[in-house]
């Protein structure tokens, strides 16, 4: 998938603010923050939607879904947390490669999006990330 933007992250080919990965996985932080603290957990190999992914990686996403929940939770003490999938073009998803987005709630806002999201710069999505690792 050479057209795939996370297929081109997992390879190294185009910079992200990576969390933490495992054989199966990769968190890393969303350049489009929602909020601040907005993680995307992506099968490594390619699957366009929940309904390819093997077993190992559905186990591995749902473990490190849990994990960075959890250090979101500990370095940012967000009111809530939504964690959720984009549901494929019709849906107005733009990247078809399967993650999950982990988007901390900081005010009592429902489900819904604060718009614009922010696009903030390399720096502090590192130091978002540094946060979130160092509660990992
Ligand atoms: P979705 O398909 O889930 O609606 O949106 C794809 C998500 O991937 C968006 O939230 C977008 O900000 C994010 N995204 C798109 N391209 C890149 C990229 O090159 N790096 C990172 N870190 N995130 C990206
Ligand atoms: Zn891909």
């Amino acid at each position: 998938m050479t057209d795939c933007v996370f297929c081109k992250i997992v390879a190294g080919q185009i910079p992200a603010t990576k969390v933490t990965e495992d054989d199966a996985c990769v968190a890393f932080m969303d350049i489009g923050q929602v909020n601040p603290g907005h993680v995307l957990v992506a099968a490594k190999l390619h699957a366009k939607d929940v309904y390819a992914l093997d077993e190992a990686q559905a186990a591995s996403i749902a473990r490190t879904v849990v994990r960075v929940a959890r250090a979101i939770r500990a370095a940012f003490a967000p009111q809530g947390l939504s964690v959720y999938q984009a549901n494929g073009e019709a849906a107005g998803q733009t990247v078809l490669h399967y993650h999950v987005h982990l988007v901390p709630r900081y005010a009592n806002d429902g489900m819904a999006f604060t718009w614009p999201v922010q696009n903030p710069p390399r720096a502090a999505l590192e130091a978002h990330a540094a946060r979130i690792r160092a509660a990992l």
